[in-house]
């Protein structure tokens, strides 16, 4: 580990934290623009672990977990390095939206890592995203959630190497559904995970739980995962806690038959084993009548649903979760 860590415009020594930013080219004023990066460099030697937040312009739990987790973790005491990015897509976030608006040929920065550098505007911003971080990053942790339109349940998209599989485990007792997606894909973790480095994509929350209490609810969840991981690799001090066993499978996503209102079963579970034909959610017409219904396509977990209640035919209404099994070796040795 290097006594002075670089990325971006940072340079930080041991024991230190420093903020800065990555490069994205210039503004309207011929400014510079930056992805803003905030670095913990530990005095002692450990892990690299980015934490990428708001990908997704709508998706503002990344950034308000990082903050909340930077808060508890002293630089002093810290072994290892984090490289926290609360907004990657600062564009997007600043229209609130879950891409770059003025960006209509490459909207969703989470499809096309490793980005070009002389691509359209967004793969240039994932591109000196990905060349500031792919080598020296041992961690990654993806942060999203349900956005403008959805909520989103505890769910870990864990790229499918065992490098991976440990960091989605090490998140901590909140987090037991696992589904492995691909290496090499468009996004982030998965191109981390294609060096053979441990690349997850976290969910949780969306824009119907940011009011408030709920908000830090959500954060605060969201930071006690990436603090557990940081105890799990000994970046900081006290002993990570696991969820006792951790689901994996695959996921379905339940689009809507028709055009009209969607409205979700009160008191529908989340993250909990449903059987096959339980009723998820009604579609109504503009005259009250029931136009469709959305059941569960088999025995599963409901682990994301739709908030925004109009939607159109053939739009999302709900993440589905298949479970192909229980596994309790994710952890080597454990
Ligand atoms: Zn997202």
């Amino acid at each position: 580990m290097p006594d002075v860590f670089k990325v971006g415009t940072v340079s930080v020594s041991r024991g230190e934290i420093q903020r800065g930013g990555i490069p994205i080219g210039a503004d309207m004023y011929d400014r510079q623009r930056l992805i803003p990066i905030i670095v913990y460099h530990g005095m002692a030697d450990g892990p690299v672990l980015w934490l990428n937040g708001a990908t997704h312009g709508d998706e503002p739990e990344g950034p308000f977990s990082i903050f909340k987790a930077l808060a508890q973790v002293d630089p002093q005491t810290l072994r290892g390095t984090i490289v926290a990015v609360p907004v990657m897509n600062v564009q997007a976030f600043t229209a609130g939206t879950r891409g770059d608006p003025l960006d209509t040929f490459a909207y969703d920065m989470n499809r096309l890592y490793p980005g070009k550098a002389e691509g359209y505007t967004t793969e240039r911003v994932a591109f000196a995203h990905w060349q500031a971080m792919k080598d020296q990053c041992d961690l990654q942790i993806a942060i999203h959630s349900g956005g403008e339109h959805s909520y989103l349940a505890h769910m870990i998209f864990a790229s499918d190497n065992p490098a991976s599989l440990e960091l989605a485990a090490a998140m901590g007792p909140n987090w037991s559904l696992v589904f492995r997606s691909g290496t090499g894909g468009g996004n982030p973790s998965s191109q981390i995970a294609a060096l053979g480095k441990g690349g997850i994509t976290v969910e949780l929350g969306g824009n119907c739980r940011t009011l408030t209490r709920d908000f830090h609810t959500v954060a605060d969840d969201l930071a006690a995962g990436y603090l557990n991981v940081m105890r799990h690799y000994g970046m900081i001090p006290g002993t990570a806690t696991y969820a006792p066993a951790w689901r994996m499978g695959y996921q379905i996503a339940l689009l809507s038959a028709t055009t009209g209102m969607f409205v979700g079963v009160a008191d529908i579970p989340f993250e909990t084993l449903i059987p096959q034909g339980t009723l998820i959610g009604q579609i109504y017409n503009l005259y009250g009548d029931v136009a469709a219904e959305l059941r569960a396509p088999r025995d599963g977990v409901i682990f994301g649903l739709r908030s925004r209640p109009s939607v159109l035919e053939g739009q999302w209404c709900c993440f589905f979760g298949v479970i192909e099994d229980t596994v309790t070796n994710l952890i080597p040795g454990r």
